[in-house]
């Protein structure tokens, strides 16, 4: 147990210790948001014949039998709220346990697209956003990650309504555009980006080109993020919070972000 206090304390003392433009240390008067869905076995996940499967958990040992409670998992690592590392599709680029600690610390840059994706859910983050962003809330932040705030979180755990499938199966929820992300895998100032739904990449892409561009930037993702909508359009920050699994492409993240109690949601 640790005291709110103590905990963003600690996360001022750890980004105090980079050395590059670290974010300010939080304000004490702050909300702390959870931004992870709970992981399990009815966790709604992408569906690739031969390859992916829901998370599965068994008990190794009770305290009925044994004495003690344990259980083994089985899992991908892309499942329920997780993070991508750059490895992920690109062979030279860090893998999960190399990321430094630091560039898991980022400033929150949210952009709300709920209105239009109501309308149409194929819409995407684009170019024209992030300048409208701009324009309300100044240059992005050093050190930060942008967030796509669709409101797909709702439709958690469904994995009919995550999916959300046409006819032939193709999926469709909104994503970054690929120009957006191009221009956000550029510059020096963007950690990451992140999304509420299963993928950077729009739901009917199914060549990952944003994935292979931000990889390729040795950027990370957030991908199946939760409560975005709780977070102001700017101000607040994030931790990741990641298992240090050797060679990993991604895994299952605790995210977390701390809003300042000077502002609110949307
Ligand atoms: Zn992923």
């Amino acid at each position: 147990m640790i005291g709110r206090r103590a905990f963003v304390g600690g996360l001022a003392a750890t980004v105090g210790g980079c050395a590059a433009s670290p974010p300010s240390p939080p304000a004490e008067a702050s909300t702390v948001v959870d931004l992870t869905h709970p992981l399990g076995p009815s966790s709604p996940y992408i569906q690739v014949r031969d390859a992916t499967f829901p998370f599965r958990r068994a008990p190794i040992a009770t305290i009925a039998t044994r004495g003690v409670y344990a259980n083994k998992w089985e899992l991908t690592e892309h499942i329920g709220t997780h993070i991508d590392a750059p490895c992920h599709f690109a062979e030279d680029a860090p893998c999960l346990e190399a990321i430094p600690l630091d560039d898991l610390f980022a400033e929150a840059v949210v952009i709300d697209l709920r209105a239009r994706v109501e309308a149409n859910p194929d819409t995407e983050l684009t170019l024209a956003d992030l300048e409208r962003w701009q324009k309300a809330h100044g240059p992005l932040p050093q050190r930060s990650v942008v967030l796509m705030c669709s409101g797909w979180d709702a439709r958690w755990p469904s994995q009919e309504r995550f999916a959300n499938p046409d006819a032939g199966g193709v999926m469709h929820f909104p994503g970054f555009s690929r120009a957006a992300i191009e221009h956000l895998a550029a510059r020096p100032e963007i950690l990451g980006i992140g999304v509420d739904t299963f993928s950077i990449d729009p739901g009917r892409d199914t060549r990952y080109e944003g994935h292979r561009v931000l990889s390729a930037a040795k950027k990370w993702a957030l991908e199946c993020l939760a409560n975005l909508s709780r977070l102001p359009p700017s101000g607040s920050r994030l931790f990741i919070g990641v298992p240090k699994v050797e060679g990993a492409s991604g895994g299952p993240a605790r995210v977390v972000a701390w809003v300042p109690h000077d502002r609110g949601p949307h």
